[in-house]
């Protein structure tokens, strides 16, 4: 899950790590008077969840209380990268002597958490990560152990030459792992971490994405949900207990059970073909949840194939049948379906999709290529 700059700030605040004054705000009044409040010259920043605001003109300095009601009319009628602006922060302006990036990740190959900082700020990381890597500096944290102090330090002294500030951003360090690993994130950043004309440490920007999984353990966070910002879909899905996560791909695959959607994936791909999405139905599902699913499914345009990979234990493979037929019925599906479905009650479903117009196969490497012969 994602949350705005806002929110994650709100955290920030929290955990101690010093944020600008701001206020977020939802019409041009409110912005009026979060301006005098503020004073100006103040910052006029997009509330959406996408990277490159600023490039996009979502970022705007109003000198005086005119411009702040300008450009808020102006940044609150406009899209970015196809979201609209429904809220923007009206932010303190600091004057930047100086700009810096500090994140947290997991790197899956080390299976560590991952301090990364970067003496150029305000830039994409993952484009200084491609062009010049050598650039950030990383410490890994061990999991038993924590972001140790010494590591802190050290990315102080990575970033900054005097120690007073190297000590203040150490200890920015600690509260952001602190918030990464009580949280349950998967990613934890500062971009800017800017020093002001006073020489004090600011966080400018911040982002927050949650681990949906551990979302059951903090209320609070999940009340941040920002549900008119997500993916239709996607949000669809979960309301009707699925795991879907679109990909870019022609061939849609509907399975039971994450490991086996993975690797139903890897095959479409060994294959030479490319899934248009992940779907877990999971472990029993009714003929409702498989009609939902291929309802989700449907809603992108790019699927030319549907590829059922079922292996049954808990799940039925009728009541996965009853489920396509029924969808069959309602939703006018006109892309063919492959049909790979074994283990409990094979045979029912058998009889059941007899009629259904499918292709059928037996092992899932036939069901593959079925599906990317059908493309053709
Ligand atoms: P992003 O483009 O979505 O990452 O949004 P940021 O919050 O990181 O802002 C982008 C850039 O706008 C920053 O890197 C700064 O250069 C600039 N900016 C944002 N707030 C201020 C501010 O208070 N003062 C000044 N001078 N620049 C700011
Ligand atoms: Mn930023």
């Amino acid at each position: 899950m994602k949350v705005h700059e806002y929110q994650a700030k709100e955290i920030f605040k929290k955990y101690g790590i010093p944020t600008p004054k701001e206020k977020v705000c939802k019409d041009v009044t409110e912005v009026i008077a979060a301006s005098r409040e503020i004073g100006t010259p103040c910052v006029i920043k997009a509330q959406v969840m996408v990277g490159g605001r600023g490039k996009a003109g979502g970022i705007k300095v109003a000198k005086n209380g005119d411009e702040a009601k300008q450009y808020a009319q102006q940044i609150l009628g406009m899209e970015i990268k196809g979201i609209p602006v429904k809220k923007v922060l009206v932010s303190e302006a600091v004057a930047i002597t100086h700009e810096a990036y500090l994140g947290i990740i997991i790197d899956r190959t080390e299976k560590k958490t991952v301090v990364m900082a970067c003496k150029e700020g305000g830039v994409e990381i993952e484009e200084v990560a491609r062009k010049n890597p050598e650039a950030i500096y990383k410490v890994y944290a061990d999991p038993l152990l924590g972001l140790m102090d010494h590591h802190a330090r050290a990315v102080g002294l990575f970033l900054y030459d005097d120690p007073k500030k190297a000590f203040g951003c150490a200890s920015i360090a600690q509260k952001l792992y602190k918030i990464f690993t009580h949280l349950d994130a998967s990613l934890v950043e500062i971009n800017p971490l800017v020093i002001d004309q006073t020489g004090q440490l600011i966080a400018l920007d911040a982002k927050i994405n949650f681990d949906d999984n551990g979302l059951y353990r903090h209320a609070d966070v999940a009340a941040m949900r920002d549900r008119e910002s997500e993916d239709a879909n996607e949000l669809r899905a979960r309301e009707c207990d699925l795991s879907y996560v679109k990909l870019d791909g022609d061939i849609g695959c509907v399975v039971n059970g994450a490991g086996l959607a993975m690797a139903t994936m890897d095959l479409v791909k060994h294959f030479g073909g490319e899934p248009a999405n992940f779907l877990d139905i999971g472990g029993s599902s009714s003929p409702e949840k498989v009609k939902n699913a291929l309802d989700i499914l449907l809603k992108d345009k790019n699927v030319k194939v549907i590829f059922f990979n079922i292996f049954g234990g808990i799940t039925r493979c009728d009541d996965v049948a009853n489920g396509i037929l029924q969808a069959k019925r309602e939703l006018n599906i006109k892309q063919p379906i492959v049909a790979r479905l074994t283990g409990t009650n094979e045979e029912k479903a058998m009889e059941i999709l007899k009629t259904a117009g499918l292709v059928f196969a037996t092992t899932m490497d036939e069901g593959a290529k079925k599906a990317l012969e059908l493309l053709k």
